[in-house]
């Protein structure tokens, strides 16, 4: 129970506005994980991030 304090959230969602591309890290100290209704796959599709924001403000293109 020694590492409350370093909790680190890795994540390859580029389109969310939270995320840091550079190194695939969540940049907020904490997010939501939120239950897909009616998904009863046994798999990580039952589970998404409720923290997800759009943002486009890193995009290039
Ligand atoms: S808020 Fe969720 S989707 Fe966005 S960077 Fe953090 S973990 Fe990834």
């Amino acid at each position: 129970m020694d590492n409350d304090n370093n909790q680190k959230i890795n994540c390859t969602v580029n389109s969310c506005k939270f995320n840091n591309c550079e190194n695939d890290e969540c940049t907020l100290h904490q997010i939501t994980v939120e239950p897909i209704d009616d998904c009863d796959t046994c798999t990580p599709d039952e589970s998404m991030c409720g923290s997800y924001e759009y943002g486009d403000e890193d995009e290039d293109e």
